[in-house]
């Protein structure tokens, strides 16, 4: 008899349970994907799709080479699945766990409609370093606090990550998400990501042993390329958090002296698990504000300037870099998402669910819990959140984390030939200096579309009353 696999976020074959569990009970095992127009999943948005289509294609390739056949649908997935188990004659099925609340409600009535149907059903952990129920408060609550959250889960037992399922006789190997047709402008990202799971892994061990030891100070800077660059791959399941958790620990056993920067590393990577424990125990954390209290707050419509902050041209140098390095590559930077989503949500007091809207349409790895989770801890609403007398000044922190200004002229090469003392400043600039870089405000470069200083106040002002 055959079994299903449904893959959802897990598009791996090394340490996912699920398709272990399919291939090893004697049966064939069929795996599929669906493009889901399902009630409560949030559909990626357009450069994340872009990757998907990528990832799907070589892990199709993968599991083809491993006798397992990879189907694409697209759909409702309580109409599709069903009609696959059908189509294949499936006694049993199989799936890794996912967290929003919408998706468990349509998983939940999924399991049900099949198991009514006489089809066996089982579900696995897989996404996450822990299960976001497995980890509460000394009262059993959820966490609300990062820090006593990262304390707890860094003494937990993380399990150890599955071995690759026994392979079959390979069959032969098609495309398979073939209603795609990749837009013109991926080709920008293209230039700039390897997909899929051995690239992964690759990408893991090249972190891991060339850039790990310059992580904990380079990771703020943004021309320094100190990160690991796997979001994208985790957004995905082509690693699993489990599997790079267990690499990083090899690392800091064999040598004790990486033992800080390997907790430097996870911690961060536990920062994804906190957001998804706050995906889970909330309501919708992408439309509705974390602390109630914030759904006071009185948003400025002002579209000209949120179009002038989506194409890089709100004339502050380091902000149009990052918008502009997003736009082309489909990633930015950690600390440059902090000072863009901050302009738009302090200084412009623009909605930051328009700001999120952006990023998950612009990330490769726009992720359900990370995107949400982190713009809400940039707008204050979020769980252990920035303070929200905290509003960066993008000058100044151009002026300490791009020193040399090099990640602006990277991105932002009208400004290239200022010198490093007005780079990040350049509405401040002395005329001469203006003119000898060749740069004219409001023609070859926009002006500040916001004074940083009344801004700040507004914005203060803002939450002052909540
Ligand atoms: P590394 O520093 O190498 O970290 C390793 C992994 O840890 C990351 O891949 C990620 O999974 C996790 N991680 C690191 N920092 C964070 C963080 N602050 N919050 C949660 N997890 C983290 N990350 C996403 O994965 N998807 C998003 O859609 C996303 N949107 C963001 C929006 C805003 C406004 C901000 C401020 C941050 C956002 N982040 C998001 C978090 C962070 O910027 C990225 O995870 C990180 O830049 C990815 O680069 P890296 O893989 O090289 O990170």
């Amino acid at each position: 008899s055959t079994n299903i696999v449904w893959l959802r976020n897990d598009l791996r074959i090394a340490d996912n349970e699920a398709l272990s569990a399919a291939t090893s009970v004697g049966a064939t095992a069929v795996a599929i994907y669906i493009h889901e127009t399902t009630k409560g999943v949030r559909p990626p948005g357009a450069a994340a799709r872009w990757w998907l289509n990528r990832s799907l294609e070589s892990l199709g390739a993968a599991l083809a080479e491993r006798g397992i056949a990879l189907v694409v649908r697209a759909g409702d997935a309580s109409l599709v699945l069903p009609a696959v188990v059908a189509e294949f004659d499936a006694r049993r099925v199989f799936w890794n766990r996912r967290y929003a609340p919408g998706e468990r409600d349509a998983d939940t009535a999924i399991m049900a409609g099949l198991k009514y149907d006489g089809i066996a059903v089982q579900s696995f952990a897989g996404n996450l370093l822990v299960e976001p129920w497995d980890i509460a408060t000394g009262e059993g609550k959820p966490y609300s606090v990062f820090t006593p959250f990262w304390k707890r889960l860094r003494e937990m037992p993380i399990a150890a990550p599955r071995r690759r399922p026994a392979a079959d006789k390979p069959i032969a190997s098609k495309r398979i998400d073939t209603d795609y047709k990749a837009p013109a402008w991926s080709h920008k990202l293209a230039a700039h990501w390897n997909i899929g799971e051995t690239a992964a892994h690759d990408r893991l061990v090249a972190f891991l042993d060339e850039q790990l030891t310059d992580y904990a100070e380079g990771r703020d800077f943004p021309a320094s390329a100190s990160t690991s660059r796997l979001s994208p791959h985790l957004r995905f399941g082509e690693i699993s958090a489990r599997q790079i958790w267990h690499a990083a620990q090899a690392v800091a056993h064999a040598d004790h002296s990486r033992q800080a920067a390997v907790d430097k590393f996870l911690s961060e990577l536990a920062w994804r698990d906190f957001n998804y424990h706050q995906l889970y125990h909330r309501d919708d954390i992408a439309t509705q504000p974390m602390q109630p209290k914030y759904a006071g707050v009185v948003w400025r419509k002002a579209q000209a300037d949120l179009a002038a902050w989506q194409r890089g041209q709100a004339g502050i140098p380091i902000v149009d870099a990052g918008m502009r390095e997003l736009w082309e590559t489909g990633f930015m930077q950690n600390r440059v998402r902090m000072l863009t989503a901050s302009l738009l949500a302090k200084n412009l007091l623009v909605d930051w669910r328009k700001g999120e809207q952006w990023f998950w349409d612009c990330l490769v790895d726009a992720d359900m819990a990370n995107n949400p989770g982190n713009w809400q801890w940039v707008a204050g609403s979020g769980m252990d959140a920035s303070p929200y007398f905290r509003i960066f000044n993008p000058v100044t922190q151009g002026e300490r984390f791009d020193v040399a200004g090099d990640y602006v002229r990277q991105w932002v090469p009208e400004l290239a030939q200022l010198p490093d003392a007005w780079i990040h400043n350049p509405a401040e600039a002395p005329a001469d200096v203006l003119r000898k870089a060749g740069v004219v405000l409001g023609e070859t470069y926009p002006k500040p579309i916001v004074d940083l200083k009344s801004s700040r106040a507004r914005a203060l002002e803002a939450v002052k009353g909540l």
